[in-house]
């Protein structure tokens, strides 16, 4: 038996070969038809489509047998690529020096003849055949040959498209991958986003809102108090003789006074109701559809809330001023409001502190 020559092109083809990830796949429709119109044309018994491995050849498709692989040097296959551009022929195994001793030929399936059209790439790689056998010596007649080699020509373009279409997939994958990926880092900016517009208009010390989101806040309830034609108040309320309470006490412990008052506050109002903390130890509270007697009540509430608090090693009082607008006065903005709160607050503290003077009479 001689074994066949090595391609020169040995290292590319395989190359090629394995690009393709064929190698011990699973059988496929339109190998298994090529193999069964091969068979049918040449009037074969047996038909493969081989390829050909460093040390096997491996068969896609086997019809007529259950042989899946063989050794490269028992491959007829492995002497049919030498040529690419040609079908190799055997008319007579017995009779031909290379195959006469192959054990296929004495042993097993006997084969007596054999012709194979080599699977090309586009690079010009034979990678294997598609070849068909018999028990009998003879050979393939001319219309044979052709359709041998035109359905050869099939299974190059069937191995092509294989790959593209694997390409195809992979490409699909790490586009899914990749756009997976964005959504994430998109949420995580999105998320990050709100943290930091919360960081923005959030008081560290309380959790109330700040100066900058009261001002947002307030304008807004200008404009909604006016469009549905309601009431407005606001409260401005400042802690009394707080730089007392840190002289004496500490910072530390005006800090906690400072963040209880601001709870305090928070639950004495409604849900609806909007808290800020305006600077230091001066806190705001926007009252929506609220006229100057609610607003009044609900000052009154939060103040008696606040002196009857338990404070711990002190006390704790606050002075509060209230203005309120109808929405038909015709000068009603943030800065009046704030204003005409400020100007209350001023004449509860000038009267005594621990108490709460409203800005308006008449709006009450
Ligand atoms: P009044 O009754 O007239 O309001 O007297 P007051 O002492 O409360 O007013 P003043 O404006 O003189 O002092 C306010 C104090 O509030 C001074 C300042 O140190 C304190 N303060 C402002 N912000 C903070 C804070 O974040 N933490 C603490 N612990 N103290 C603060
Ligand atoms: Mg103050
Ligand atoms: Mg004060």
């Amino acid at each position: 038996m001689k074994g066949a020559a090595v391609p020169d092109n040995e290292v590319e083809r395989l190359k090629s070969l394995r690009i393709l990830e064929i190698l011990d796949s699973v059988p496929e429709q339109a190998f298994d038809d090529l193999t069964l119109l091969a068979a049918t044309l040449c009037d074969a018994p047996l038909s493969f489509v081989s390829l050909i491995d460093t040390d096997r050849q491996w068969f896609k498709s086997h019809f007529g047998t259950v042989l899946e692989q063989t050794a490269r040097e028992l491959a007829f296959c492995a002497h049919a690529i030498l040529v690419p551009d040609q079908i190799m022929e055997v008319p007579d195994t017995a009779a031909d020096e290379r195959f006469a001793d192959n054990p296929l030929v004495l042993e097993g399936p006997r084969i007596r003849f054999y012709a194979g059209a080599p699977l090309i790439t586009e690079e010009g790689h034979a990678l294997g055949t598609l070849c068909v056998l018999d028990q009998r010596p003879r050979r393939l007649e001319p219309r044979q040959r052709s359709a041998l080699q035109a359905l050869a020509r099939q299974a190059a373009v069937q191995l092509k498209l294989r790959s593209m279409h694997r390409a195809l997939q992979q490409a699909l994958e790490s586009a899914r991958t990749y756009q997976h990926e964005l959504e994430e880092y998109q949420s995580r900016l999105r998320h990050l986003n709100m943290q930091l517009h919360a960081q923005a208009i959030t008081d560290p010390l309380t959790g109330l809102y700040n100066r900058l989101a009261l001002t947002q806040q307030l304008n807004q309830a200008v404009a909604r108090s006016q469009r549905a034609q309601e009431w407005l108040s606001l409260l401005l309320i400042d802690a009394d003789h707080f730089k007392s309470l840190n002289d004496n006490f500490g910072h530390q412990v005006g800090d906690d006074a400072l963040r209880q008052l601001a709870q305090i506050i928070r639950a004495a109002v409604r849900e609806s109701d909007i808290v800020a903390r305006y600077g230091g130890e001066e806190f705001v509270v926007i009252l929506p559809a609220t006229d100057g007697v609610g607003a009044r009540a609900l000052a009154e509430r939060v103040r008696a809330e606040v002196q009857a608090a338990r404070w711990g090693r002190h006390d704790l009082t606050i002075s509060i001023g209230v203005a309120t607008r109808a929405a038909s006065h015709p000068r009603c903005t943030a800065e009046l409001l704030i204003q005409d709160a400020d100007f209350a607050l001023y004449r509860a503290k000038n009267s005594g502190r621990n108490r709460v003077i409203a800005a308006d009479p008449t709006a009450l």
